[in-house]
């Protein structure tokens, strides 16, 4: 049988050993844990890789200490507007989501719009439309909330210096502030399909109907049996300008890079001259995992039939 593997990320960013207390390390950790334990079974079972990732990212978006469903950080003006995406590496088929609201699971809504519309990429009010057409389950604001994002906004929503056109220095100010907790997935199960999906809220403060580049197909979140699936998190629009996740796939088709070789060119020498910040996770359809990112830290997990388990917080972890 086909060896079967998952890897997860919850964010990449500034995150430092001296910034966290024991308490919340273990919080991270333990809703990592959660998601690579509950979505790893899944492939044991027999389940596919898109089966799976989605198990992750609902687990992770309703932890509410990632950026993504409950939990998601605030726009410019104070809501919860969230992006997500979903591709399935065996068949290409795809389906995302940007600037949804009050949608609990949005990775379910990026499942529903890959499976049952005729289409790949929703938005706004439209997106929110068709998440009621399809049953899929809404909550209050209140449900999103969380103190310690709503505090993160509140410092600096009267100020520009978070907003997307920052300078290097307030993108400094604005990674220190660690507002990336984007999570993502990317599986291979017991056929050799691999598949990928990534959830967000976005950057705090965001504003002008931002999107980044979680829910772009090929920037943010791209999946192709042949190669490669990937999820990203980071500061979004270098990863948009560099076609990231795509890239990746093309330095293997193209290149004949292997997966690590290939992310590894795309995050430490390509992202960097674009001033791109934050890191991926991949796998390939033999299953090989990796998980790689250029900023201080990035929360993550990978487990396979082999007996790998792996958890990781900072560059130090393995
Ligand atoms: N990449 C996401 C965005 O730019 C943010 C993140 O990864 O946390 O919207």
């Amino acid at each position: 049988m086909q060896p079967i593997s998952i890897v997860i990320h919850g964010g990449a960013g500034t995150i430092l050993k001296s910034d966290m207390t024991v308490e919340l390390e273990n919080a991270y950790l333990s809703g990592l844990n959660e998601s690579i334990q509950q979505s790893f079974s899944v492939l044991e079972k027999g389940g596919t890789a898109i089966d799976a990732i989605r198990l992750a990212l609902t687990i992770l978006e309703d932890n509410i200490l990632f950026n993504a469903g409950r939990g998601s950080v605030f726009t410019k003006k104070g809501v919860q507007e969230m992006d997500a995406a979903i591709m399935n590496g065996a068949t290409l088929s795809a389906g995302s989501v940007a600037g949804v609201r009050n949608v609990m699971n949005p990775i379910e809504l990026a499942y529903e719009v890959m499976e049952h519309s005729n289409h790949v990429f929703l938005s706004g009010k439209g997106a929110n439309d068709f998440a009621i057409k399809q049953g899929i389950k809404l909550m209050p604001d209140e449900y999103f909330f969380s103190k310690f994002r709503y505090d993160q906004w509140k410092e600096i929503r009267d100020s520009d210096s978070y907003s997307l056109d920052h300078t290097h220095q307030d993108l400094a100010e604005l990674m220190k502030d660690k507002k990336f907790g984007t999570v993502g997935a990317v599986a291979c199960d017991q056929n050799g399909n691999i598949a990928a999906a990534t959830s967000t809220g976005g950057m705090t403060n965001k504003k002008y109907g931002r999107i980044g580049d979680s829910p772009i197909i090929g920037a943010g979140t791209y999946a192709n049996n042949k190669t490669c699936a990937i999820s990203c998190t980071g500061h979004g629009e270098p990863f948009i300008r560099s076609v990231a996740a795509y890239d990746v796939s093309a330095l293997m088709e193209y290149k004949g890079l292997s997966l690590e070789a290939a992310m590894n060119e795309v995050v430490h020498d390509k992202l960097p001259k674009l001033d791109g910040v934050g890191g991926m996770i991949g796998i390939d359809h033999q299953g090989n995992m990796a998980a790689v990112f250029n900023s201080a830290g990035m929360y993550r997990a990978m487990k396979n039939s082999n007996g790998i388990q792996k958890f990781g917080i900072y560059k130090e972890d393995i």
